[in-house]
């Protein structure tokens, strides 16, 4: 394989500032609910844990939290 400098062809660069490294993601309207089963002593230990996300998802800028939700699509087909 050729050494190539060059970003991959699909990298998300913020068009603001050229961050290319550290993005945010953002969920509006999250409901978070875990469900808990009371131990005899009195502990509680978590069973399940349901987030539902009911707003939007914003990618945001990790440098000058540009809205970058534009690419948000092609952020989450490239998360592993
Ligand atoms: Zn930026």
């Amino acid at each position: 394989m050729p050494l190539n400098d060059s970003p991959a062809p699909n990298r998300i660069t913020c068009p603001v500032c050229g961050n290319d490294t550290e993005f945010l993601e953002v969920a509006e309207d999250v409901v978070l609910t875990t469900v808990y089963m009371q131990n005899e002593d009195g502990s509680f230990t978590p069973l399940e844990d349901n987030s539902q996300v009911l707003g939007d998802i914003k990618l945001i800028c990790g440098e000058c939290e540009e809205d970058l939700t534009a690419f948000h699509q092609r952020f989450s087909d490239m998360l592993f």
